[in-house]
């Protein structure tokens, strides 16, 4: 059990400007056209994937992954990786480089750096989760997208069957073990997310691990076995008690905390009575779609089903 739709809404965390700051960042947005480039792209039409790099280029852009935190330049809202001269100047060792792909030409890097080392002046480690009502969407997914190669590669450096040092591939995302052949690609967690409607109503429960008054659709993690339509069926029976029909796919989402790809379902009630799974869901209930509770945020996948149902039903009468 997965709970996506326990979004931390953090506040925009503004950082306090201080001058050098200030300073720095006039300085890169007058003197460097990398800084230009990046508030002209439109990342989700011209986003390329790639895993090889190309030869030495002018501009290219950098994001640095410590853990599970991605480094922010202080002063700099929103968010935008570092350019080239910033990332060299920065002064922070590498401890693995990755492609991720370009944009409009110009090639985006991911960086582990040492958890431990100093934090550089100007600059500071922020969680994934800060990024998330603070970035637009397809900037989120591309850190999200960083952050996941960064610790696949971390987690496969090693063969996990025998043991020995693996080698990244040439033409795709993978490592391979050059000893027993074993391949490691990065892992993806496919989960299931759905909203269950009768009639005008909409199904909405309380997860026993949010806290606060807080209501969001089901959702769980597909197991080995099973199609994703037998795991919204399973889940929801597991969860509530009740039986569902006529499910309808709507959308999905790559959630990276830390590799979920949510697969997003609308579907009916069929027949039963509330039985709650206690270790899971605190309370579970029918709110019609005009009379909703505290809910999750428009930035999740659970908020966009719930968005769609009120549209659609509100259209409807
Ligand atoms: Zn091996």
């Amino acid at each position: 059990m997965l709970e996506p739709h326990q979004l931390k809404l953090s506040v925009s965390q503004e950082h306090p400007q201080s001058t050098t700051a200030v300073v720095k960042s006039l300085q890169s947005n007058c003197s460097d056209s990398n800084t230009m480039e990046w508030e002209l792209i439109n990342l989700d039409a011209d986003f390329i994937s790639g895993v090889t790099p190309p030869s030495k280029t002018e501009l290219s852009f950098h994001i640095v992954v410590s853990e599970d935190e991605i480094l922010t330049i202080d002063g700099v809202h929103p968010w935008r990786p570092l350019t080239q001269d910033e990332w060299k100047w920065l002064g922070l060792e590498s401890l693995a480089d990755h492609y991720l792909g370009k944009v409009n030409d110009i090639p985006i890097y991911s960086h582990e750096v040492d958890p431990d080392s100093d934090n550089p002046e100007g600059y500071e480690f922020e969680t994934l989760w800060s990024f998330l009502n603070q970035v637009e969407q397809p900037v989120f997914y591309l850190v999200g997208r960083a952050k996941q190669i960064v610790e696949w590669h971390r987690n496969h450096h090693y063969c996990g069957q025998c043991g020995n040092v693996t080698e990244s591939s040439n033409f795709d995302r993978s490592r391979k073990c050059p000893s027993c052949k074993q391949m490691f690609y990065p892992r993806l967690s496919p989960s299931i997310i759905v909203l269950v409607n009768r009639g005008e109503e909409l199904l909405l429960a309380k997860h026993a691990k949010t806290r606060g008054n807080f209501y969001s659709t089901l959702a769980g993690f597909v197991e080995p076995g099973e199609s994703i339509e037998e795991a919204v069926h399973r889940e929801v029976m597991e969860e509530v008690g009740v039986s569902i029909k006529n499910l309808k796919y709507f959308s999905s989402q790559s959630w990276p905390f830390p590799n979920s790809l949510m697969l997003g379902f609308h579907a009916e009630y069929e027949s039963g009575e509330f039985v709650l799974q206690k270790e899971e869901i605190a309370d579970a209930r029918w709110f019609h779609y005009t009379d909703l509770p505290n809910r999750p945020a428009r930035v999740s996948i659970s908020g966009w089903l719930i968005e769609d149902f009120i549209r659609r039903t509100s259209s409807n009468t």
